[in-house]
């Protein structure tokens, strides 16, 4: 699913023929309302579809599900924004500044972040403001529950392995239903 924003230029008009809701301006197509974008590159068609309202719009809270970190990216699905659980897989990308010594999020942790645009037809979130960040985790090494030790910082009680997160205030650990042997 591509998802384009309002304002998002989605193409040029002598490459591509667009349908449903948009606008041409000096010749470029763009995006009026928070759409689902299909490109049909064979036939030279843009398909521009508005979501349903109560989808998401930048600026919105989602609650999301991180799948994997390949830096400098967190990659998520939403799984409920504005408190209504959505009925396709919404998939967001967070930035991870390659300079920081840790991700904000890591893999399966349940995060609170805000969407902040898009980016290839993803929508880009952010958890760097207060109130943002994880809110479920578990140890990313041993499935371990997290006991936090201080600011951004929690602890395994599994394997000892201390994690760098951004900590929503809210935070609550859990842990993988099958405990998973290193040693
Ligand atoms: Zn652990």
């Amino acid at each position: 699913m591509l998802i384009a924003i309002p304002g998002e230029k989605l193409g040029v008009i002598e490459a591509f023929e667009p349908r449903g809701d948009f606008i041409i301006k000096d010749g470029n197509i763009y995006a009026t309302k928070l759409s689902d974008v299909k490109v049909d590159k064979k036939q030279k068609i843009i398909e521009i579809k508005p979501l349903k309202k109560g989808f998401v719009s930048v600026g919105d809270i989602v609650i999301s599900r991180v799948d994997y970190v390949q830096r400098p990216f967190a990659f998520v699905t939403i799984v409920s924004a504005l408190n209504k659980d959505l009925a396709a897989d919404i998939k967001g990308m967070i930035y991870v500044n390659p300079d920081f010594e840790y991700s904000p999020v890591v893999e399966g942790s349940i995060i609170r972040a805000k969407v902040i645009g898009t980016s290839a037809g993803m929508l880009m979130l952010s958890v760097s403001e207060p109130g943002l960040g994880v809110l479920e985790s578990y140890c990313n090494y041993c499935g371990g529950p997290l006991v936090v030790r201080g600011r951004n910082s929690a602890k395994c009680t599994w394997c000892g392995m201390v994690l760098r997160l951004k900590l929503a205030p809210d935070f609550k650990s859990k842990a993988l239903p099958h405990r998973v042997m290193l040693d």
